[in-house]
């Protein structure tokens, strides 16, 4: 028998897919790591479960317990499957630019969502202060008390990476990989995974796909935080060194356009039958570049984040392109 103790077994052990076209046109194995596949369908289910254990071990998160969260999106939907699954309740805070499809899978699992202005880290009220600020009024209020998950600088969030993601890809490229290329939100996927495969082989080549709009790709290559432009992908594009992302083994720094990775997505889609989300357009417009920089007869893994559905407003929809001067597929 092969039976799973419900949701939260059935977290991570996601297969690593070979992409076709990618591979073809760089004469290298790029592999994409199948995320989506999550139960919450997204790469950020593994990083909920870990900050909801570490905090029910160290005891702050109580039974009946309410957590609280500043989230994209991602993160708050594996929180509150994985709250629902264990016994917690969760309060989302999301900045209201985040796409409909998002909110609406947060509401119908029941998490109370709070949307604020999209505002920069800065300022008091944005998502992820204002989330804080909400944990330590509600631990004083809630009977059964509440924590925050603070997933940028709770370090529980990328050890998720560093006992499964990373080991996992070690294990199903038999220890064969050469490169491994992500974007960063938190930071957890990257760093994570990053030092669970430098731990086995130092020469592993750790790159940032980072998107405009983000600081990280001018401070690894210059040593310097700016951002310059925008992007239309969600959950990725950071501007500071998060306690996630502090130590993190990174070799190669590129900066990937939208105009580069929004056609990668739309061909995933029609060509190879894989519906993502704009984060994986980056992560493979990324893991391309790599292989572009390493040469041809190198095994580069990247990572798929989230299923596309998730954007179909947006990024599927060929108004909301064209309105952003995007090319849309003329199939759409
Ligand atoms: N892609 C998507 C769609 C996400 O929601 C996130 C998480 N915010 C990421 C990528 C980045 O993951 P991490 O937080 O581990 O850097």
């Amino acid at each position: 028998m092969d039976i799973k103790n419900g949701l939260v077994d059935s977290i991570g052990n996601t297969p690593l897919l070979r992409l076709k076209r990618a591979s073809e046109e760089t004469g290298c194995e790029i592999l994409g790591k199948a995320e989506f596949l999550n139960p919450g369908q997204s790469v950020k289910d593994r990083a909920a479960l870990y900050i909801i254990q570490d905090a029910v071990k160290r005891g702050t998160l109580k039974p009946g317990g309410v957590i609280v969260e500043g989230t994209a999106g991602n993160t708050g939907i594996g929180l509150a499957l994985v709250g629902n699954a264990l016994g917690f309740r969760s309060v989302i805070v999301i900045p209201e630019t985040q796409s409909q499809e998002k909110k609406d899978m947060l509401r119908l699992c029941g998490a109370q969502l709070i949307e604020v202005p999209a505002v920069p880290y800065k300022d008091p009220n944005n998502y992820v202060k204002y989330s804080g600020r909400l944990a330590e009024e509600l631990a004083a209020k809630e009977p059964n008390g509440a924590i925050w998950a603070n997933q940028f600088d709770n370090v529980a969030n990328r050890l998720a990476h560093i006992e499964t993601t990373g080991p996992e890809i070690w294990t199903q490229t038999d220890g064969k990989v050469d490169g491994f290329i992500c974007a960063v939100g938190t930071g957890g996927t990257l760093a994570g995974t990053g030092m669970a495969l430098k731990e086995r082989n130092r020469n592993v080549q750790i790159g940032i796909a980072d998107p405009m709009g983000a600081a990280l790709y001018h401070f690894y290559k210059h040593g310097e935080l700016k951002a310059e432009g925008t992007s239309i992908t969600e959950g990725i594009g950071q501007g500071r060194i998060t306690a996630n992302l502090e130590d993190a083994p990174i070799d190669q720094a590129f900066q990937i356009p939208d105009e580069e990775a929004l056609p990668i997505v739309f061909d995933l889609l029609k060509e190879e039958g894989l519906c993502l989300g704009g984060s994986s357009g980056i992560n493979v417009a990324g893991a391309i570049r790599l292989a572009r920089e390493m040469g041809p007869g190198h095994t580069i893994v990247t990572v798929l984040c989230d299923y596309g559905t998730r954007y179909q407003s947006k990024l599927f929809n060929p108004a909301f392109l064209k309105e952003k001067g995007l090319p849309a597929p003329d199939w759409l």
